[in-house]
């Protein structure tokens, strides 16, 4: 599969650019876009969080990806949640399940419930590279994080 930072760039701002569609339209979640490619570096699904704050970005990418998500790459504005208050299965298992190879993150989720999907996806063997347009991602979060109480909001940092 053809990697590099330059499409890493170019995936993470077009996920970016979904996370933007329904900013301040997802009630008390954050709006997260998602990207995923498949091994030969095409776009095979994209999604950003519903309005009101379901579904997650990556259950409508991964829906749309279907089986050609195997051995791919997601792209996601915000660390995938560990685990989802209405019990539902977690966007970090869901790519799991997906036989996604690698996950690119901006930035790490704080949120008390949803930190550490990173934990969940590596150990699995998922491949997880964080920080690609984490200054976008901090700018478009500010006001989620500033929600989560600081002593686990240190940790996004
Ligand atoms: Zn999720």
């Amino acid at each position: 599969m053809k990697t590099g930072r330059r499409r890493d760039q170019r995936m993470m701002g077009r996920a970016l650019a979904l996370a933007g569609l329904n900013q301040g339209l997802t009630g008390a979640n954050p709006s997260v876009g998602c990207v995923i490619l498949d091994t030969e570096g095409h776009i095979l699904g994209e999604g950003v969080t519903g309005k009101g704050g379901r579904p997650h970005a990556e259950e409508i990418a991964l829906q749309q990806a279907g089986a050609g998500a195997r051995g791919g790459t997601a792209y996601v504005t915000l660390e995938p949640c560990r685990e989802r208050s209405s019990g539902a299965a977690s966007c970090s298992s869901r790519l799991v399940s997906a036989g996604i190879a690698r996950v690119v993150i901006a930035i790490e989720d704080p949120h008390p419930t949803a930190r550490d999907g990173i934990g969940v996806l590596r150990a699995a063997g998922v491949r997880v590279d964080t920080g690609r347009g984490r200054a976008r991602a901090a700018r478009l979060y500010a006001w989620f994080f500033g929600s989560v109480p600081a002593s686990r909001a240190t940790r996004s940092k």
